[in-house]
């Protein structure tokens, strides 16, 4: 049996009220089949990625089975530094009213500060391979009174060449513990890895059925995380969506977005699970009254809801998995009519992604966001449109005689205009990272691509074009020129095979160094 609710796990209510905190109305899937299994001391292999909830799988069990004390009682090793902070700063969230202490360790961060907050007492500590075999052989981490070890990303992990440091790390932890190990693939060296090391391992991993999508228009954005909200603006603007439901993960998100809205002036609602009854109904009855046009909701909120058809459904959080990407689009086009649902991608959920476009059997296609010119545009048209339903309606009658004052002095178009610049301001639009928004062509018909990786690493063009080949499944024959420098390369590719190769190579493994894929920035006169 599964669990629905946080509670029906059975844990405390310091836990509880931390997960409420971070605005966790209730469990993701692979949430509620991993954390029974987890909370009962079992060992598990888990099928997940980034963006299904997999860090509070292993998290909350970790957490709730812990207390402040002075030496590591849990273990996650991870491949990179930027997942050992995420992860880390999600337990310290998850950990905050128990006062369990999470701290990151990983190379390129001062040892000398680790071995200080390592003595001063860690109770999870989160860690790149590398710089734990450091501590270890130093002697600065003691791994004897570690209860729960955690291998998070175990196939990228496999994929950076760390198998052997992971099999040394392991060897030096107690053989009565518990073992987690997540993994996005299941290649056979893991599955090895899980056989050695873990003992009638339960697996989990979220069945995903095949669904059918309506027929919607689907879009994604790639967006960074701190251009969200901007992102959303200029969609908004030019889209100039009827109704709209935009989703986000958390309550704390929802209030966030919804309050933002509001200040700049959109006539924007929110739900989620902290509002009373009467509340939810009051908002639920602005939007179907088109008082408000614009719903900011959490999954959760908005299942429960005789929500009417929107004209746009906007994943401003990519849902956790493809049941929840069918369940949010499913908001829109309805009763054959036209609907469209948009998603913010960030470059690390491009896999998460994928999952749903394979799993739900659809295509999501990328898009570019609005430009700054086509965002005044659509403020401009929506002026005059308003201007018009004013003069329509015989609105604006009382402020003939001081139009006319007016006249005595300036020309028809000096007031209009001056009328119309008081009205929209300087007209600013804010800058969005440029990737998200242009994409240059290079020559004709190709981009141009930036990757992280370069002479200095010892590839080869050779390399780089086998792999580019191989992993987004394109002829080599296809990729243009390839340019190396000592600490990254430029690479041409066809415009309309960019993102399939981005999504391909982006935070893949290339002689052992994860590579960053993204559109290079041009330089306006280059041709
Ligand atoms: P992860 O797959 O662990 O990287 O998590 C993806 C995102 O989902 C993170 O921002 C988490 O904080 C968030 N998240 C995890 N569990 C939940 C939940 N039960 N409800 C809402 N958001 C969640």
């Amino acid at each position: 049996m599964t669990y629905q609710k946080f509670y029906e796990f059975g844990i405390s209510d310091a836990v509880l009220g931390s997960l409420s905190d971070m605005g966790f109305e209730e469990p993701t899937p692979i949430q509620k089949i991993a954390i029974p299994p987890a909370l009962e001391g079992r060992d598990i292999v888990g099928q997940a990625q980034t963006g299904t909830g997999k860090t509070a799988a292993f998290g909350i069990p970790i957490i709730e089975k812990g207390k402040r004390g002075k030496t590591p009682y849990a273990f996650v090793l991870v491949p990179t530094r930027e997942l050992a902070v995420q992860v880390a700063q999600e337990l310290n969230k998850i950990g905050q009213n128990k006062g369990v202490l999470s701290v990151p360790i990983y190379g390129g961060q001062s040892i000398e500060r680790q071995i200080w907050s390592l003595k001063k007492g860690v109770d999870v500590v989160v860690g790149t391979p590398g710089r734990v075999i450091d501590h270890i052989q130093r002697k600065t981490l003691v791994l004897k009174g570690i209860k729960t070890v955690v291998l998070d990303e175990a196939d990228e992990m496999l994929n950076m060449g760390f198998i052997e440091d992971i099999e040394k790390i392991l060897k030096e932890i107690p053989e009565e513990r518990q073992t987690m190990l997540f993994s996005a693939t299941m290649p056979a060296e893991i599955r090895k890895i899980a056989t050695k090391y873990m003992r009638d391992a339960k697996n989990v991993r979220v069945n995903t059925a095949d669904m059918v999508v309506l027929k919607i228009k689907q879009v994604f954005y790639e967006v960074r995380e701190e251009d969200k909200i901007k992102a959303l603006t200029r969609v908004l603007d030019v889209e100039a969506p009827s109704l709209t439901l935009v989703f986000c993960h958390t309550k704390r998100e929802v209030d966030d977005v919804s309050g933002k809205l509001q200040k700049m002036g959109y006539y924007a609602g929110a739900i989620h699970g902290d509002f009373t009854q009467s509340h939810r109904d009051e908002i639920m009855g602005k939007f179907k009254r088109g008082d408000i046009d614009i719903l900011v909701a959490t999954d959760v909120a908005a299942r429960g809801l005789d929500i009417p058809d929107v004209s746009h459904v906007i994943n401003y959080s990519i849902p956790q998995d493809p049941d929840g990407y069918i369940h949010r689009i499913g908001r829109t086009g309805r009763a054959g009519k036209s609907g469209i649902a948009l998603t913010f991608v960030t470059p690390r959920e491009y896999r998460q992604l994928r999952l749903i476009e394979r799993t739900a059997k659809t295509r999501i296609d990328k898009a570019r966001l609005p430009t700054k010119d086509e965002v005044r545009r659509a403020r401009q048209e929506e002026i005059v449109a308003e201007i018009e339903d004013v003069i329509a309606e015989r609105k604006h009658t009382e402020y003939l005689p001081l139009a006319e004052d007016l006249f005595s002095k300036y020309s028809q178009q000096d007031i209009a205009a001056a009328a119309l610049s008081m009205v929209l301001g300087d007209d600013e639009v804010d800058d969005i990272e440029e990737r998200a928004v242009a994409q240059p062509t290079y020559r004709s018909g190709f981009v141009r691509l930036f990757m992280t990786i370069g002479r200095k690493d010892k590839i080869k063009v050779g390399d780089i074009l086998k792999s580019i080949s191989a992993e987004a499944d394109i002829p080599a024959k296809k990729i243009g020129n390839i340019a190396l420098f000592d600490t990254f390369s430029f690479v041409e590719v066809p415009a309309e095979l960019a993102d399939k190769v981005i999504s391909a190579i982006n935070d893949m493994v290339m002689h052992g160094r994860r590579v960053r894929v993204q559109h290079a920035k041009e330089r306006a006169t280059k041709k």
